[in-house]
């Protein structure tokens, strides 16, 4: 059996063993490193699947390391913060992590997004890009640039439709603030979450049954939007 190899970064033992148990009785080979030297070193070594990195290490800023990895490797790097390093987090994702958990976090949350990084890793080699996204009634067809809603066609502006169609093409993703505004505005609009913010309201009308409960765009507060995993 082909295992997935999940390389665990992190300075605090009982976090990285409470990992590894999670993760091994998981069906996981987990390698762990206890700092940012240790984890480049074994990331050339072993080429593992997936990192999941802690940001607070002893050695390396969390962010540098997401630097060096990218310069030479995309394996999908799963970022583990604290709560209190809401900012360091959102950089760390506009610097190319691929998502994020937030401590503490239970095993289910931990395996689900660990699955969810390693299936969109697969997509991405595989080039694999469907035309289209479906989760229950709402269906997003990017090549057509139709958006369908209980089969309902839903008239949404040109940037509503933008920011629609690249949260669905990282379903299950988290996308930042940063990454949704430059890919609307283009890279010269300053960060203005306001005017992000009014879209999504809009957006949500048009989406949701009751936007106060979502069931495809949910706000990851501070940090930027997820849209449902894809059926
Ligand atoms: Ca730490």
């Amino acid at each position: 059996m082909n295992k997935y190899y999940v390389l665990v970064v992190e300075d605090e033992k009982n976090i990285r063993s409470f990992m590894q148990t999670i993760l091994t009785s998981n069906g996981y080979a987990v390698l762990t490193a206890r700092n940012g030297e240790e984890a480049l070193m074994m990331l050339s070594s072993h080429c593992p699947d997936l990192v999941l990195l802690d940001l607070g290490l002893p050695d390396l800023d969390g962010q540098v390391f997401i630097q060096r990895v990218r310069q030479w490797n995309q394996v999908p790097i799963l970022v583990v913060s604290a709560r209190t390093h809401e900012r360091d987090k959102v950089t760390a994702l506009d610097l190319g992590a691929d998502d994020y958990i937030t401590k503490p976090f239970g095993t289910s949350e931990l395996l689900a997004r660990v699955r969810a990084a390693l299936r969109h890793a697969a997509q991405r080699s595989a080039g694999q890009r469907d035309g289209s996204y479906v989760c229950g009634g709402l269906t997003v067809d990017w090549e057509k640039r139709r958006v369908l809603l209980d089969g309902k066609d839903v008239h949404l502006t040109q940037n509503e439709y933008k920011i629609v169609a690249l949260l669905a093409q990282h379903a299950g993703k988290v996308v930042t603030y940063d990454q949704l505004i430059r890919h609307v505005w283009g890279p010269n609009v300053v960060g203005d979450n306001r005017i992000l913010r009014v879209n999504m309201a809009n957006i949500r009308r048009k989406l949701e049954h009751n936007p106060a409960e979502p069931q495809y765009l949910f706000t990851e507060i501070g940090v930027g939007y997820r849209m449902a995993e894809g059926d």
